[in-house]
C-alpha cells in the first residue's frame, strides 16, 4: 500500500491527526498509527521488532530502524493503520 497517502492524498500532520492517527516521533522520521483500524496481522512486528514491539511504551520507536526500511515496512501494513509523511 502507499501508506504515505490517506484517502488518495499525500499524508500531512493535519490530515493524519484529523483521521485519528497518533504520532510517534523520531529523529529522522515520525510514524503514525491508528489503533482503531489496525487488523493486528503483525506485518510491522515481523518486519522489525525493534521498532514495533507490542507491550512496550511507546510501542513504536522509529529511531530503532532505518528510515527507508521503516517506510518499506509501513507500506506492507494492509489496513493503512500505519502511515508516514514523505
Ligand atoms: S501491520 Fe498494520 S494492521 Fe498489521 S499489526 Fe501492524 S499496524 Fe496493525
Amino acid at each position: 500500500m502507499e501508506n504515505f497517502k490517506i484517502n488518495g492524498q499525500e499524508a500531512t500532520v493535519e490530515n493524519l491527526t484529523e483521521a485519528g492517527y497518533r504520532r510517534y516521533r523520531g529523529e529522522e522520521m515520525d510514524i503514525y498509527y491508528n489503533a482503531n483500524i489496525c487488523e493486528h496481522v503483525g506485518e510491522c512486528v515481523r518486519g522489525n521488532p525493534a521498532v514495533w514491539e507490542v507491550g512496550r511504551k511507546p510501542w513504536i520507536l522509529p529511531d530503532n530502524g532505518e528510515k527507508l526500511d521503516n517506510q518499506r515496512i509501513i507500506n506492507r501494513c494492509p489496513s493503512g493503520a500505519l502511515k508516514y509523511i514523505k
